[in-house]
């Protein structure tokens, strides 16, 4: 009788069903990538596991069960065991093994047991009956109650010829391919909710990717990007050499703002960054541009938009959430674990040109294209900053952004008359966006300046523009909600705040 030494305990994996079928020759080279991810994945917690391929499950040593959590975040993995194996010969072996391991776990729980044969095991039929009422019969003796349909605790047995893994409730994993068996892709990243879920369900269709951001605002936005990217790497990118490109696009926002009108700088932004996007995606071994637009989402992303943003792109275009609703999408973020990041992120609207063109009309946007300069592209992509994996995560050095209102700042309201009169931080100068735009140049520029504006952008871009200018000038992070947050925090109260200053 097997001793609870005989027990070896490990982490055992079943791989996609996707990729069981496949030929032995492609499998083998998804499994050979597996294994490899598994380890980086492993390894970037601290880990130093031994990974053995037994073809039909991946049985991972040396690693305590509390490793199982990394494993179910890798693309490939259909469901992480936390097992024991064991050498046995009859019956009774296991299902005194099988008594020793669960009953604790069913005492008082309503439990099923799920014997399985894999491969020829040798046994005669009826064996997997037999095992099933005897481990049965004793765990109810243990405590627990028989539910077939609708256990708590469900014990499986996977009889092997020689050996045996017993294991209760595996964990889910991500199922999907392999991250990097499908080839790599360029990812347009923006920071909002859209764009990394849309990275993420490319992830798990095994492509590796880089990631591009076409820089509108600064170093907050590129702050903001780089908090999404640094939890996507933590839990998901385990075996990828995903890099962050970082196109400074300014320039093209200010040739957009003085040479189009409004309605067409959403639909005109887009395209251009697609422009810029397919020759760094060539550059860097891409076959496919992903993007996170979905049908109708917002009035750039109309059927007629869409078509009219891709006009020129000969590379394909992936937009896996075009059929996804946003509730699904924000469901989807919340799961992968980019949510907070990404709820930090608010929209850039100094291109915010009112109602956008939902016509698209590709040839009103070739003569519109035609007035600008387009040889831009060519330098800022040229000139495209690269952040490596290991640097994801980082916030930049010269970020403009503050979480408080230092004493004798001038603090400006960039938002519009009505909604500064509802509430302001006392003292608060309000200029809206657009005559800031105009104006900020003739302020006096011996004094401090804190922005504020509805979500923390406009105000970063205005700051970072009046420092060029030789302003000292900051942005309050997050905008006004966060700063009434804090005006309640400090007890800088409504009675102070609201007579107009
Ligand atoms: P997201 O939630 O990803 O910000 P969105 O719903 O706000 O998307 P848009 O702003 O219209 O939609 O952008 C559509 C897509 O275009 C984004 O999902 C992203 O792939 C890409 N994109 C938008 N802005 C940028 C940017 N500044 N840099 C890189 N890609 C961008
Ligand atoms: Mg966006």
């Amino acid at each position: 009788m097997p001793t609870r030494s005989d027990l070896k305990p490990l982490l055992s994996l079943s791989v996609s069903g996707e990729v069981s079928t496949k030929s032995a020759q492609t499998r083998r080279r998804f499994h050979r990538q597996l294994r490899g991810n598994l380890g980086a994945a492993l390894r970037q917690h601290g880990y130093e596991p031994r990974i053995v391929d037994r073809r039909d499950r991946i049985d991972i040593t040396e690693v305590p069960a509390e490793a199982a959590p990394v494993l179910t975040r890798v693309f490939g993995v259909q469901a992480v065991r936390v097992a024991h194996s064991m050498g046995w010969s009859s019956l009774d072996e296991l299902v005194e093994t099988g008594v020793k391991l669960f009953a604790g776990e069913v005492e008082s729980r309503r439990f099923a047991v799920r014997p399985r044969r894999v491969g020829n095991s040798g046994q005669p039929r009826g064996f997997n009956t037999d095992l099933a009422r005897r481990l049965g019969a004793r765990l109810v003796e243990c405590g627990g109650q028989v539910d077939l349909d609708d256990p708590e605790v469900a014990v499986h047995v996977e009889i092997r010829r020689h050996d045996a893994v017993l294991f209760a409730n595996p964990l889910p994993g991500p199922g999907g391919l392999p991250l990097g068996t499908e080839g790599r892709a360029l990812t347009l990243i923006s920071g909002g909710f859209d764009s990394v879920v849309a990275a993420w369900q490319m992830l798990l269709r095994g492509l590796d990717m880089d990631f591009v951001l076409f820089d509108l605002a600064g170093p907050e936005q590129v702050s903001g990007v780089q908090r999404v990217l640094g939890e996507l790497d933590r839990h998901w990118l385990a075996g990828s050499r995903a890099r962050l490109f970082v196109v400074d696009f300014r320039p093209i926002v200010a040739e957009l703002r003085n040479k189009v009108g409004g309605q067409y700088w959403q639909v005109l932004l887009k395209r251009l960054m697609m422009r810029a996007a397919e020759p760094l995606a060539r550059r860097t071994g891409a076959g496919a541009l992903i993007t996170g637009e979905a049908l109708g989402q917002v009035s750039s992303q109309t059927l007629a938009n869409l078509g009219a943003i891709t006009a020129h792109t000969d590379m394909p275009v992936l937009r896996p959430l075009v059929g996804f609703n946003k509730n699904e999408i924000m469901d989807r973020a919340r799961a992968i674990g980019t949510f907070e990041a990404s709820a930090g992120n608010a929209e850039f609207c100094a291109l915010d040109g009112g109602r956008p063109v939902t016509s698209g009309r590709a040839r009103d946007l070739d003569r519109l294209e035609g007035s600008l300069d387009l040889t831009l592209l060519d330098r800022l992509v040229e000139e495209a900053r690269v952040i490596e994996r290991s640097e994801f995560g980082r916030i930049e050095p010269d970020e403009v952004s503050l979480e408080r209102v230092p004493e004798g700042m001038a603090v400006i309201d960039l938002r519009e008359e009505q909604a500064h009169a509802d509430w302001h931080w006392p003292g608060a100068i309000q200029l809206d966006f657009d005559r800031a735009c105009r104006f900020a140049g003739a302020l006096p520029k011996d004094r401090d300046y804190l922005l504020v504006c509805e979500f923390g952008l406009k105000s970063a871009w205005l700051a970072e523009t009046m420092r060029r200018e030789g302003f000292r000038a900051w942005s309050f992070r997050g905008g006004i909600r966060r700063l009434e947050a804090h005006a309640r925090a400090v007890g800088v109260d409504e009675a102070s705040a609201s007579p107009a200053a």
